[in-house]
């Protein structure tokens, strides 16, 4: 009979690629670990980027089982190592760095998405031919900035939630955000 080689998944905290028994990490979180991009989560034991103190799971409190490596990690094999650092927390948690947003269609129908990168995102919109939103006049309607990845698709899920359930608060919000980009000046925002 053909036995499978027991396999797990990539030490990587939100990695779920299945890897060999004896690895530690799927090829590619392999690489940045090699590049010391990566390293251990103080108490999860699992790897996160460096540029954060905690995984995310940790960092947001939720409740993980801890992580040892099958077989022990070799010594890594660099002379320069990048370190965690507070400064990044200031420039990178903290920054502005993602956008939720809402477009209203010509006919009427509202879009939620979030996105890094507005301009690229809604230009993209604007250039789509095959896609179903295509030719359908995409118009922002309101912006919201988040500071990170989890507190868009957070906040993203709530209001898709409530254009299901509630789409008149949905047009309250709009038309309140609508009313503060009036006062600041800014009439052709969309
Ligand atoms: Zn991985
Ligand atoms: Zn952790």
């Amino acid at each position: 009979m053909f036995r499978r080689r027991h396999r797990h998944n990539c030490g990587y905290w939100d990695c779920d690629k299945r890897i060999p028994e004896d690895d530690f990490l799927c090829a590619e979180h392999y690489q940045s670990w090699a590049e010391g991009v990566i390293d251990r989560c103080p108490k999860c034991g699992r790897f996160k980027d460096i540029m954060y103190r905690l995984c995310l799971d940790c960092y947001f409190g939720r409740k993980v089982a801890q992580w040892q490596p099958p077989g022990g990690i070799p010594p890594q094999k660099q002379n320069y190592r990048v370190e965690y650092s507070d400064a990044w927390v200031d420039g990178y948690m903290r920054s502005d760095k993602f956008f939720i947003f809402i477009l209203e269609f010509d006919d009427g129908g509202l879009y939620v998405g979030h996105t890094a990168d507005l301009t690229s995102q809604l230009s993209g919109y604007k250039k789509q031919k095959e896609s179903a939103n295509a030719g359908r006049n995409p118009r922002l309607q309101y912006v919201q900035m988040v500071a990170t990845k989890e507190a868009a698709e957070l906040r993203e899920a709530e209001l898709k939630k409530l254009l299901g359930s509630n789409p008149e608060q949905v047009h309250l919000m709009i038309a309140d955000f609508r009313g503060r980009m009036h006062e600041l000046g800014y009439e052709e925002y969309a």
